[in-house]
């Protein structure tokens, strides 16, 4: 009797060790294909190939924008892995709340900038292509938040309004689009992003600020 009760025991020990080799192996396999699907944190990829649930106001994509002109050839959000990563985290927080980010620009190749400083010389406003924007780098977004009916939260001024009323710190403003800044802000650096002094709108990637420029059209389907 006690024999038996030992080889059972043998049994069960093999048998549990058996189940959890297996159990173990599934679950390097599990890890193995999405360690295949792993993009590095600075590849440029397109946002929609990630998320759904942004709105696209793409202003460099139209003639309604400070250049009067239309200097992408599509409305798309390019923006390195990582800011992709991170903007989504943002998203779902503002979506939480009954939000969505609008998006008016992402990454920008090098010869806008360079086009844009041509007009704006102005390093409050514009970076200096010698420089380069975090935008060249893929770690800067334009944007504001829409309701939930699609209408934009009033921020105060328009996107590109290159005056003082754009500025984080301009306090001559209603409470409500004091407010709306703040709550914008807030939730922006909770998931990584720096605010910029004189525009409520560009936020910067913290992780992204070092990444090189780069001067790339991307593909319009
Ligand atoms: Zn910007």
């Amino acid at each position: 009797m006690k024999r038996n009760t030992t080889s059972h025991i043998q049994f069960l020990l093999l048998f549990t060790i058996t189940l959890f080799t297996c159990f173990a192996n599934a679950q390097n396999e599990v890890y193995t294909s999405s360690v295949k699907q792993v993009v590095a944190d600075t590849t440029f990829v397109n946002l929609k190939d990630y998320s759904n649930d942004f709105i696209y106001d793409m202003k460099y994509a139209t003639e309604d924008n400070f250049l009067k002109a239309k200097v992408y050839d599509c409305a798309e959000c390019v923006l390195r892995y990582k800011t992709v990563q991170a903007l989504i985290k943002a998203n779902k927080a503002f979506m939480q709340k009954g939000f969505k980010i609008k998006l008016y620009d992402c990454y920008r190749p090098l010869a806008i900038q360079q086009k844009m400083w041509e007009i704006v010389s102005n390093p409050k406003y514009v970076a200096d292509p010698k420089k380069g924007s975090i935008h060249n780098r893929g770690g800067a977004v334009d944007i504001s938040i829409v309701d939930i009916n699609g209408k934009e939260v009033d921020m105060g001024t328009p996107f590109d309004f290159f005056g003082i009323r754009a500025s984080h710190n301009y306090t001559m403003l209603s409470n409500d689009v004091k407010s709306n800044r703040k709550y914008l802000k807030s939730i922006m650096i909770k998931n990584g992003f720096n605010s910029f002094d004189s525009e409520w709108w560009h936020y910067n990637l913290k992780a992204g600020l070092k990444d090189n420029v780069s001067n790339q059209k991307w593909k319009c389907d």
